[in-house]
């Protein structure tokens, strides 16, 4: 079977190649092969089910690996062109004060059946359930095997997404494609992920959502820090600021060198002096326990657990038998609770790969690959990832339009 480009893999950069492609040139055969029963599985679950489509603040800034060809991708296609292309094919977006852009429907499937009808409607051939398991170079281009059946095209574009969430189809078995015709990839780790830390204390306050600041610490050394919803679990920490500062994590976790703390402001609008006043003083309102220092000032079992980390016990004690340096424990311990990281919950509970097929392996204005003709790559199977916040999801469409333009070119 014969076309004039094939894309392997239906995630948010193949489809929407697909789409650039099959507005290039009318009559072209254009095919899309997907491993799974239906394409955009992952792009489903993004946002939670809403999809933070793209950042308005997305600069090379915010991107990690190949900072260069993050670049090109969003010199080619902006943030800009971006909400053109959705609201041309029907999704209206809105843009929220952090800059996040989502779909007005806030359905991820939104954006994914909007991608899908209009390729479908450009006469894009997709085929599910065919995993491509190798790339054969023919006379005239290439052959790509899944299972038994060949399809055959001058050109090739390799969309097939990284290792990150295989629930979702996230699998670094994509990469082989590409590393059996001599690609090299960078190392690859999970980011976007939950943190393990020691879970002594955080067990107990497992469930609980607190609004603090999040500062990673490598001996003293600030790795990152992020303000925003942390959410504490068996294993340690989650939730949005968490994932938002988890890179450094996993990429310490490679090496294991020195020790990581994951330092905790729960308190981070309150100055230190105010807060110690004001601790000394709910220490005096009548009739109360240590059990019920912090009640009110903050969710009842994480003051409790704050109290037992100070090592302010036993926590029956009244509470105006709290001392002068009890207080100050108390104190420090909201402001900076340190808690020793073990690692992260590895690709099982990331929603990006770090790393993939290596920057220089790659012509940054065409996404082609350098070692062969006809041959493309685009989205996060290349060593590009972002932060979180739509950033990744504008890398898979800017970096798949630069692959379409230039794929169009040689039509
Ligand atoms: C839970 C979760 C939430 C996320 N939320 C956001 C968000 O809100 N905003 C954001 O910017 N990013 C988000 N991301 C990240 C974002 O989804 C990815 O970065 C993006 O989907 C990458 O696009 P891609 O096309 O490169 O890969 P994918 O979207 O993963 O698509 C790759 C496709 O290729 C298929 N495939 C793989 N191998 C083969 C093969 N051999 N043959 C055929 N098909 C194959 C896969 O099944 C998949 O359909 C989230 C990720 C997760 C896991």
């Amino acid at each position: 079977m014969s076309y004039d480009c094939i894309i392997i893999g239906g995630g948010a950069a193949g489809l929407a190649a697909s789409v650039f492609l099959s507005r290039c040139g009318s009559g072209r055969r254009i095919l899309v092969l997907e491993k799974n029963p239906r394409v955009g599985k992952k792009l489903l679950a993004t946002g939670n089910g809403t999809c933070n489509l793209t950042n308005i603040h997305a600069t090379a800034a915010r991107y990690h690996g190949d900072r260069a060809l993050a670049q090109a991708a969003l010199d080619a296609f902006s943030v800009e062109q971006t909400l053109h292309f959705f609201t041309d094919i029907g999704v209206d977006c809105v843009t929220r004060p952090d800059g996040k852009v989502y779909p007005a429907s806030e359905q991820a499937g939104a954006v994914l059946d909007s991608l899908r009808l209009e390729a479908e409607a450009h006469g894009v051939e997709i085929l599910c359930e065919k995993k491509a398991d190798r790339l054969e170079r023919t006379r005239d281009g290439w052959r790509v095997w899944a299972g038994a059946d060949g399809f055959c095209a001058p050109q090739v574009l390799v969309t097939v997404g990284g290792a990150a969430a295989p629930a979702l189809g996230g699998s670094a078995e994509g990469y082989r494609l590409l590393t059996e015709l001599g690609y090299e990839k960078t190392p690859l780790f999970p980011s976007i992920v939950q943190i393990r830390t020691t879970t002594d204390f955080v067990r107990a306050v497992k469930g609980i959502r607190v609004d603090a600041a999040v500062r990673l610490l490598l001996e003293a050394k600030e790795l990152a820090c992020h303000t925003g919803e942390v959410l504490f679990t068996d294993y340690g920490l989650s939730g949005p600021a968490v994932m938002q500062i988890s890179r450094p994590v996993a990429d310490w976790e490679r090496k294991k060198r020195g020790q990581l703390v994951a330092e905790l402001d729960l308190l981070p609008d309150w100055d230190m002096d105010v807060l110690t006043r004001r601790i000394a003083q709910r220490s005096g309102l009548p009739g109360r326990t240590l059990e019920d220092l912090l009640t009110g000032l903050m969710h009842k079992r994480v003051g409790q657990t704050v109290l037992r980390v100070a090592g302010v016990l036993p926590l029956t004690r009244p509470a105006d038998t709290l001392t002068a340096e009890e207080c100050r424990r108390v104190v420090a311990t909201l402001k900076g609770w340190r808690l020793p990281v073990t690692g992260t919950q590895g690709f099982g509970g990331a929603q990006v790969t770090a790393g993939g097929i290596r920057g220089a392996e790659i012509d940054p204005h065409t996404m082609a690959c350098r070692q062969h003709q006809g041959l493309y790559a685009a989205g996060e199977v290349l060593d590009v990832d972002g932060d979180c916040g739509g950033f990744n999801l504008q890398f898979a469409w800017s970096s798949a339009y630069v692959a379409a333009r230039a794929i169009a070119k040689s039509w």
